[in-house]
Order: structure tokens, then sequence, then C-alpha cells
């Protein structure tokens, strides 16, 4: 059937400026880590894809790597552009990135020049597009120069295959600097993509102070911590679950029973707002503005759905916030 997107789809999302830059992203945005693989239903990852795009999210974010296999998230998501969300491609923000191993020998990872102009145009053919919106060093690399990675990140925006650049996983330190390189370069820094939710919020000890003394914006990666800041593992490990899969990021190890008690205390806390655990998690981290977008995963339509929801209530009053820090400390 060809799809055609909901009129009502701009009704329900937030749009947070990003920084002090002119672009603005979804308070939510959709990450394709996970479940858009080769090995994954195309069926399922389309109707996530336009159900996202159907209720605001125009944001959707991938890597050279992701599938797996390496590199087959992108081409599901091109598949997808090309059947159906093509007549919609401006009102959408790509990103990919480059930095972890891709191919073999000296060439295929980290961040040289060499590496990332190649696999940016490894991505751009998976993709089926000429550009991306957003294309992120996905993190430091301790060998390469830092000023060689940032001109090649200047070098792709002024070759028009990107149209902003990103950093992530790059600490307060290492974003200070090459913010630095970049602005002599000419080409700012748009948004750091680290990981932060309520089970780690590493970025509170410095990064979120530089990003927003030099105006960049940030996108959360795995706010729901994979998973584990929903109701999904408040009763054991269920079939079909990340964690009951083999190698993924989250394994039985990472659920101990300091983190299962402190997820069903903040259950209680988020059913006393009337959210689920998942929408309670989002919300925390998209309160007082301070990331500009939660970047979720999902492995099917209704936990798109569910997360969405949340945007109905990101306020939190100060008792909240103190029982949550409370939960968390003890
Ligand atoms: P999340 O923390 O949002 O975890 C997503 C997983 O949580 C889903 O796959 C699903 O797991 C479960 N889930 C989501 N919603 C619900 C719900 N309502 N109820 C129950 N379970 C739910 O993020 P991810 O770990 O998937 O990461 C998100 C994105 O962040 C990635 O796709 C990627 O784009 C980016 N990322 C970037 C990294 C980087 O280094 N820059 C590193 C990691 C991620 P299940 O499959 O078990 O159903």
């Amino acid at each position: 059937m060809v799809y055609v997107a909901s009129d009502e789809r701009y009704e329900v999302m937030r749009y947070n400026r990003c920084g002090k830059s002119g672009l603005k992203l979804p308070a939510i945005s959709l990450g394709l880590w996970h479940n858009f693989g080769g090995i994954d239903s195309y069926e399922n990852g389309r109707e996530m894809i336009t159900r996202a795009f159907d209720l605001g999210i125009t944001h959707f974010d991938l890597a050279n790597n992701y599938g797996p296999p390496a590199g087959s998230a992108e081409e599901l998501f091109g598949r997808v552009l090309a059947r159906d969300l093509a007549p919609y491609r401006d009102e959408m923000l790509i990103s990919t990135k480059a930095g972890y191993y891709m191919w073999p020998g000296p060439y295929g990872d980290w961040g040289s020049r060499k590496y990332l102009l190649s696999s940016l145009d490894q991505s751009l053919k998976r993709l089926g597009l000429d550009y991306v919106d957003i294309f992120y060093s996905h993190r430091p690399d301790p060998e390469t120069p830092l000023e060689e990675t940032m001109q090649a990140l200047d070098h792709i925006v002024r070759s028009g295959k990107a149209l902003y650049i990103g950093l992530s996983n790059y600490t307060a330190e290492q974003t200070s600097q090459a913010v630095k390189i970049l602005k002599e370069l000419g080409t700012p820094l748009l948004i750091h993509q680290p990981r932060y939710s309520m089970l780690d919020r590493w970025i509170e000890g410095g990064l979120l102070a530089v990003l927003e003394e030099n105006g960049i914006g940030s996108i959360a990666f795995t706010p729901l911590a994979q998973g584990m800041l929903t109701n999904k593992y408040l009763n054991g490990i269920p079939e079909n679950s990340r964690a009951a899969k083999p190698s993924t990021a989250l394994n039985e190890s990472r659920i101990t029973p300091d983190v299962l008690r402190k997820i069903r205390a903040l259950n209680q806390l988020a059913a006393s707002r009337g959210q689920s655990l998942a929408q309670f998690a989002l919300s925390w981290t998209l309160r007082e503005g301070k990331v500009t977008s939660a970047l979720i995963g999902a492995s099917r339509v209704s936990q798109i759905e569910e997360n969405i929801a949340a945007l109905a209530n990101t306020d939190f009053s100060q008792e909240e916030l103190d029982r949550i820090e409370t939960i968390l400390r003890t």
C-alpha cells in the first residue's frame, strides 16, 4: 500500500531549538541501532519508521555500523525512504556516524580523514541520499590528531554531504577542544550525542555546561537505559527483549538487584503521576530543557506510541525531583 503521511503529524510533538542554531529537533527522536537490521523484520521496521513520522518524529538517527550486519540499518532505512518517505525528505532530519569498526585494515575504524570521508560515501549509497542532515564523529580517536578529525568534518559540510556536524561520546574536555578548532575552521558544532538517563548521569559533571556555554544542542541516547527504565524487566527477563537476545549491549548481569530496587521505586512514583515508567524516564530526561531531544529505540510500534505520550507531562514538582534523587542515591 502507498504510504501517505498523517495530516495530524505536527499536532502532538514539541520541537526544541538545537543550541543556538537555526535547527529544531523533535523532543523525541528515533534511533535505528537495534531492531532495524538485516536480521530483523523489514515490515516491522517500516511500520515503526512511518508511524514515528506520523507522530511528529522528524529525526531518525543511524550509524554506519547499525544492523546487524553492519550497514543493514542504513539499507533498511534507505528502502523505506525510497518507497514511502521520499516525498517528505525535506521534512526529515537524517543523521549517520562513523567512528567504530566498519571494514578490515587500517582505514575502517576510528577518526582519520581517510575513514570518515569514505565511510560517509558508503552510508550515502546505502541510504540512497545525496546528503545527510547531521554527520557525527561517533567517538574520539586517541591516535588521530583532533585537528584532522575536525578538518574532515568541516570538509564534509563544505562538500555538501552533510548539513551539520556532531560529536558523540566525546568528554567535556575533548568537546571544548573540538569546539575551538571547529570555530577556527568556520563550521560550528551543532550537537553532541551523549549517553544519558536516570541511571547514567555523567554529562551533568561538565559536558552539559560546555554545551550550554557554546550554544550547542544535545541529544541523549539510551534515555530508557536500553529498556531497563520501562516496565519490561520489573518481573524478570521476557523472551524477545533486548536482554534476552545474544550479543547485545544489555545482558542479564546489568539488571542487578540494586537496579531492580531503583526501577521498582521509580515505577511507583511514575504511577503516582499517571505515567508509565518509560514515559516518566523520558519526561525526566527532557526536564527543564536540559537536552534538546531524547533519542529512543523501539522494537514495536506500541512502544513509540507509549513513549511519545510522555510529552503530555514533562513538568516535575521540586518534591518529585527530590524523591527521584533519593531513590537514585540509595
Ligand atoms: P532506549 O534506552 O530508548 O532503549 C530502547 C529499548 O527499550 C527498545 O529497543 C525496547 O527494548 C525498550 N523499550 C522502548 N520503549 C519501551 C516501552 N515503552 N516499553 C517497554 N520497553 C520499551 O535506547 P537505545 O538503547 O535503543 O538507543 C537509542 C538510540 O540511541 C539508538 O538507536 C542509536 O540511534 C542511539 N545510540 C547511540 C550511541 C552512540 O554511541 N552514539 C550508542 C547507543 C545508542 P526491546 O527491544 O527489549 O523491546
